[in-house]
């Protein structure tokens, strides 16, 4: 564990709503996370992230749950306005009221004059981030009450005087001895508080005093029930229970996006947000509560009323307008698990305060941000590398990374930099709505045209770009940092390549370019950076009998993507349809060596073609290598044939594995490994979530160390893998993972293909 400076040094400064408006605020966020954050929040969130895998797997029908979730939330939505009306109805038939509040002042003002109406000195309070969003505690305080936080997280942040790095566990950042500092520079005592147990009966004690003597609960809500009046409020410690039912008066405060039609439709949540936030099937505490309860308040202040009082406060703060707008919309089905935040390696690294606005955090909290606090303070959401690790973790099937891509192409037109855009247009390629991106965005938005002059000038341009006065200019032009190595371009790209050994493969005849079983297709990486791979998937081919066609190679999309260039990566995704029509339309396998390209066809065409049999033809008929082999081609018990025992060779017989990111989301990454391991190899994969490296995003100035801090982990599970195991071949599928893994290592990093390709002999 790293030397813990967080409680002795003036730079450690409490970030209460921190807002993340300019990337120099970004900057500094990020350094300081780096320097005293990052191992609680990489050890807390790798726990959650366990429980998660664990408890969802447990869930039979989990994708069928994930579908109803996701149409009850989209109903709901829909509904909002008639929901609101029943959900009025409903609260002021059990004896509560209702207030929809139009705004965070609206809503502070409202809730203020409540508790001074109800002459209240002390408020207990649970975890609520819509009270965070409004900020709450201020007002209450400048009024003149007492408001204790009652979640231990909270209670904790509420004495730092920070804001939550996490929408679940707000104190993730700060490890058990940090606490303890914490408690007993704010409270006198005498006990040790070394461990987390009495860390805790340290809090209960505390805070059972201030709960009988409490006039007022205020909680959140989880979501509501339009049609009873009632909450579901989920918990681990019990103080929601108390600060629901121990004071006279209770007041929730919610979004008006947690409310559901029905009782029924809270259940698919609930079994979803235990599994999903925490790892538990069920959280401990279960609350559905139709208020004002009846039951006699057993608060020991200001002889309580008999009856208690219920009132719920609903916040708009922008929603509205988030229903009307199809991208924000998006954010409303967000039922707040922090999946996406745990599941996300840049969170793992870095936490909410620096990968967070001024109340919301991780991936989704960009998008929230934007909506409640404006466009402006989810600048954060450039640490979304697009790796769509989170996809498939969250309960209502909310595309995280395309949300930040849009979020990201309406910074860029907010931008100016049109005044280049004879250059962002005429030499770069970009779309002429994308020319009012940084410059920088530019450059790495418009990959192929790089690497194409790149490659066209190698080795010269490898020479130069590694000279310290031209890696000077470049990070002060284009802001790639200096101390990043740089991917070498080929001097000669994969289609040259192939030109010149055409002869040696099946697919040279025309009658096999007409008739070929297989097309593969070059992506710009392979074409430019590793013609090698290509090169080793032909010899694999051509020795398995199939006959193969090459097409031409053309520029997928993904960097434009990768920088909110949405109308350049649609132009790219339009130009490289039109290249491999003639394929697609024979409905023929093509085969994509980059994860991130087939990630593309797969997945994120679905947001730039606007033709459902085509975009139908790019899911079915494209294949990772591997993917084809075992499963369309069916040819392991060929392979294995022909395939030389590992033993023979000078290799060692095990190989530590790192599949890509976007290659486990399209689920592609299993064949590899099934197919190594039927060679005869002990093979030991890595578990990390994302290399950290991302495209470009390794590459950028201001996020080179972050990329660095990320990929750590990788480091560090093939040093594992070899102590327990002995030397290891390093694979890996994607180029920015094998870039990382080198730059980290130093060690030599094969493709899977190369492995096979040295392997097989011709039978
Ligand atoms: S976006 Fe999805 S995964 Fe992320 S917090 Fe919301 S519901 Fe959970």
């Amino acid at each position: 564990m790293a030397e813990d400076h967080s409680m002795d040094t003036p730079e450690y400064i409490p970030r209460k709503y921190a807002r993340k408006d300019s990337y120099e605020a970004l900057g500094n966020a990020i350094k300081l996370s780096l320097d005293y954050e990052q191992d609680a929040v990489r050890r807390n969130t790798n726990a959650f992230n366990t429980g998660r895998y664990q408890a969802t797997g447990k869930i039979p029908d989990y994708e069928s749950l994930k579908d109803r979730a996701r149409a009850i939330k989209e109903d709901a939505i829909r509904r909002l306005p008639e929901l609101l009306d029943t959900l009025r109805s409903s609260v002021e038939q059990n004896g509560g009221t209702v207030y929809l509040a139009r705004d965070a002042e609206d809503a502070t003002r409202h809730i203020s004059e409540l508790c001074t109406g109800y002459n209240a000195e002390l408020v207990v309070k649970a975890k609520s981030m819509t009270s965070e969003e409004i900020h709450l505690n201020s007002v209450l305080e400048s009024a003149g009450m007492e408001v204790v936080e009652t979640d231990l997280g909270e209670m904790i942040i509420q004495l730092a005087d920070e804001q939550p790095s996490h929408i679940v566990g707000p104190a993730i950042h700060r490890n058990r001895e940090q606490i303890s500092t914490l408690f007993k520079e704010h409270f006198e005592t005498n006990q040790s508080l070394d461990s987390g147990e009495e860390l805790t009966k340290f809090a209960r004690d505390l805070l059972r005093k201030k709960f009988i003597r409490a006039d007022i609960g205020i909680s959140g809500a989880n979501a509501i029930a339009a049609d009873s009046g009632t909450l579901l409020l989920v918990e681990s410690e019990g103080n929601i229970r108390m600060v629901s039912q121990a004071p006279p008066v209770h007041i929730a405060i919610a979004g008006i996006e947690k409310i559901v039609p029905s009782k029924a439709d809270l259940f698919p949540l609930l079994e979803l947000l235990g599994p999903s936030g925490t790892g538990q099937p069920l959280t401990s505490y279960t609350n559905l509560i139709t208020p004002p309860l009846n039951l006699r308040p057993f608060s020991f202040n200001h002889n309580p009323p008999d009856t208690r009082s219920f009132h719920l406060v609903l916040l708009e703060n922008g929603r509205m307008d988030m229903r009307d707008d199809p991208m924000l919309r998006e954010a409303l089905y967000c039922i707040r698990c922090a999946a996406c935040l745990n599941s996300c390696a840049n969170f793992q690294t870095l936490g909410g305060h620096a990968y967070g606005g001024e109340t919301y955090s991780g991936g989704i909290g960009a998008a929230w941000e934007a909506g409640t606090h404006g466009l402006e303070t989810a600048k954060f959401g450039e640490l979304c590398t697009g790796c769509s690790r989170c996809v498939p973790q969250c309960p209502v099937r909310i595309d995280i990374p395309w949300l930040n891509t849009v979020l990201r192409d309406r910074m860029n037109r907010s931008g100016d930099s049109e005044k280049f855009s004879f250059v962002y247009r005429g030499l770069l390629q970009s779309a002429p709505e994308d020319t009012t991106a940084p410059f920088q965005k530019q450059f790495f938005g418009n990959f192929a045209t790089l690497a194409r002059w790149g490659s066209r000038l190698a080795p010269l341009s490898n020479r130069l770009a590694a000279t310290s006065p031209v890696k000077a200019l470049l990070e002060k032009t284009v802001g790639l940092a200096r101390d990043a190595e740089l991917p070498q371009f080929a001097t000669r790209t994969f289609a040259q390549e192939y030109k010149a050994s055409r002869h040696d493969f099946n697919g040279s005849t025309p009658e096999v370019q007409k008739d070929a079983e297989v097309v593969l297709f070059p992506d710009i990486y392979v074409n430019y950076l590793h013609p090698s791979w290509g090169m080793a998937a032909l010899g694999i081919l051509n020795r398995l009998g199939i006959q193969t066609v090459v097409s031409d190679s053309f520029a997928d999309g993904r960097a434009a993507l990768s920088q909110g260039m949405v109308t350049t990566a649609s132009d790219r995704a339009h130009e490289l349809a039109d290249g491999l029509k003639r394929y697609l339309d024979e409905e023929r396998d093509i085969i994509v060596i980059e994860p991130s390209v087939l990630s593309m066809f797969r997945s994120d065409y679905g947001h730039l073609l606007n033709d459902e049999h085509l975009l139908t033809l790019f899911r079915e008929r494209t294949f990772d290598p591997f993917e084809y082999l075992l499963n369309a081609a069916n040819l392991t018990g060929r392979i294995q044939e022909m395939t030389a025992d590992p033993g023979t060779i000078s290799w060692p017989p095990r190989i530590f594995y790192h599949s890509h990111c976007q290659q486990r989301t399209s689920d592609a990454a299993e064949p590899t490994v099934k197919l190594l391991k039927s060679l005869g190899f002990e093979v030991k994969t890595s578990s990390v979530e994302c290399c950290g490296m991302a495209g470009s995003f390794g590459y950028k100035r201001e996020y080179y160390e972050v990329a660095r801090q990320v990929g750590k982990d990788l480091a560090v599970q093939l040093e594992d893998a070899e102590s327990e195991f002995g030397e290891c071949l390093v694979a890996a599928s994607g180029t920015s993972c094998t870039d990382q893994l080198k730059a980290l290592t130093g060690r030599t990093v094969m493709h899977p293909l190369e492995i096979l390709d040295s392997l097989l002999y011709t039978k």
